[in-house]
């Protein structure tokens, strides 16, 4: 299999490639040539634990690594989860809850990231060579790409983070980890002004090569492979009871993007709802066929703080006909006017439909699922399950859980008046020797960060 951009002025790459290069050359995001149909061996897959699914899956995307060395690096990935099963499945009342967030950072971005992280190490192993990753971060992915690229001797990992924005749990995940390989800096600026950083590290193509600069972000195709097999994972389970929907908290349009992509794989998929915050780009789209941007709100699910999702470029894409001519032009009217329109787009709600909810909603979710069922919903979590309280589905309808309610003890415990939202590994971080370094919001003291780093 190999690995086209969306854009289509980059010569096919191989699955190796695809994940050293992140980002492709013309600005583009990598799709595989065409979509591998599971349909026909739904049997033979249902029974299959997760790990094993996951081998099956990645085998028909990835002809570069032996499925010898796939079913090690899987087996490596997934054994720091504490469920054995990666992606275990509660019944909340009629619906499910996926819950994605057993991995060591306790969100659902450790499903991809660990993954990565031994991909980088295998590759660069048979290869030769470092990468310095370089990567910003407002909470959960500095953390999870920290905790899976750690102790990699061929790999060093360099975090920006706004000085005294990101929570201070979120801030001991990343600065107690006492690898040699990891780098955390606090940038004395806004987040915005860490990934406008990171933005001209990349683009300065000499300093990008002279330092070997990766990036782990979520435009990265494996991060998308590895989501697949939770969809794929998940609707084996439960399709016995008709066809099922995922209502997924959304950001950056990653993880319902690999949901899509389970649909289109053949495995037993019905609707997909996007579940938005106030951050509603997303649901106006899908109600009105219109994609146009707006301000960035502050909201109590700051992980979906987002108004240009990454990722939908992916989805853009195909809606467009798998036409990269339509597509660049789309994407340059949006980048000149802020707004394209999709024609069609809001004919076809059966398949993907999306809604936004407020903080208010997202408290008295939280409190209302705790009190009815005694279990505990992150801010995340208690979007998917208040938008997909909107819809009918005719078989299971799965709601994503995409954190531990302990990595956001502020906003639950003040939703149900008790300080329930505790997690061990997180309590075993305070008091922990903390190291991180500060850093002015320019190019020239990162760049010399990472040259000083050992
Ligand atoms: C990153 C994240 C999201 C958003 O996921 P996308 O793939 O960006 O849509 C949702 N919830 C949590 C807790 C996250 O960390």
């Amino acid at each position: 299999m190999r690995y086209i951009s969306t854009r289509g002025d980059t010569p096919p790459l191989s699955f190796s490639d695809a994940v050293l290069t992140g980002l492709a050359p013309d600005g583009g995001l990598l799709l595989p040539e065409s979509i591998p149909d599971f349909s026909s061996r739904q049997a033979e897959l249902a029974g299959m634990r997760y790990s094993s699914l996951a081998v099956e899956i990645f085998s028909a995307y990835i002809d570069d690594i032996p499925k010898q060395d796939l079913t090690e690096l899987v087996r490596a990935a997934y054994e720091t989860f504490d469920a054995p099963d990666v992606a275990p499945i509660s019944a909340l009342g009629e619906r499910y809850v996926l819950e994605l967030f057993h991995g060591p950072t306790l969100a659902f971005k450790d499903v991809a990231l660990q993954l990565l992280g031994k991909l980088f190490g295998y590759v660069l192993e048979r290869r030769g060579g470092q990468l310095n990753i370089l990567a910003a971060t407002s909470g959960d992915t500095g953390s999870a790409a920290i905790a899976g690229v750690r102790g990699l001797n061929n790999v060093n990992i360099h975090v920006l983070f706004p000085d005294g924005r990101v929570s201070p749990l979120q801030e001991l995940q990343m600065t107690t980890v006492p690898d040699e390989n990891v780098h955390c800096y606090a940038v004395r600026g806004s987040f915005d002004d860490c990934q406008r950083l990171i933005k001209s590290a990349f683009e300065d193509l000499e300093l990008k090569d002279r330092l070997h600069l990766g990036a782990v972000n979520s435009v990265n195709w494996a991060r998308v492979l590895a989501q697949t097999v939770y969809y794929a994972y998940a609707s084996l389970r439960l399709g016995a009871l008709g066809p099922v929907s995922f209502t997924v908290p959304t950001g950056n349009f990653g993880n319902i993007f690999a949901a899509y992509l389970a649909r289109r794989m053949g495995f037993p998929v019905d609707r997909l709802i996007v579940a938005s915050n106030a951050n509603n780009i997303l649901p106006v789209y899908f109600t009105s066929g219109a994609y146009r941007r707006g301000d960035v709100h502050h909201t109590v699910a700051p992980a979906m703080d987002i108004q240009v999702a990454s990722n939908f470029e992916r989805y853009l894409y195909y809606r467009l006909g798998c036409d990269p001519r339509a597509l660049k032009q789309a994407m340059k009217q949006f980048a000149d006017s802020g707004t394209v329109d999709v024609p069609g787009e809001a004919a076809e709600p059966e398949m993907m439909a999306a809604i936004a909810v407020d903080d208010d909603e997202i408290r008295r979710t939280i409190d209302r699922i705790w009190r009815h069922y005694g279990y505990l919903l992150d801010p995340h979590t208690a979007i998917a399950v208040a938008a997909s309280e909107r819809f009918d589905c005719a078989g299971p309808m799965v709601c994503v859980a995409t954190a531990h309610p302990a990595k956001f003890p502020e906003t639950v415990d003040a939703a149900v008046g008790q300080p329930l939202a505790r997690h061990p590994s997180l309590d075993a971080l305070k008091g922990k020797p903390v190291r991180r370094g500060v850093l002015d919001a320019n190019l020239t003291d990162v760049v010399g960060a990472m040259e000083a780093a050992p």
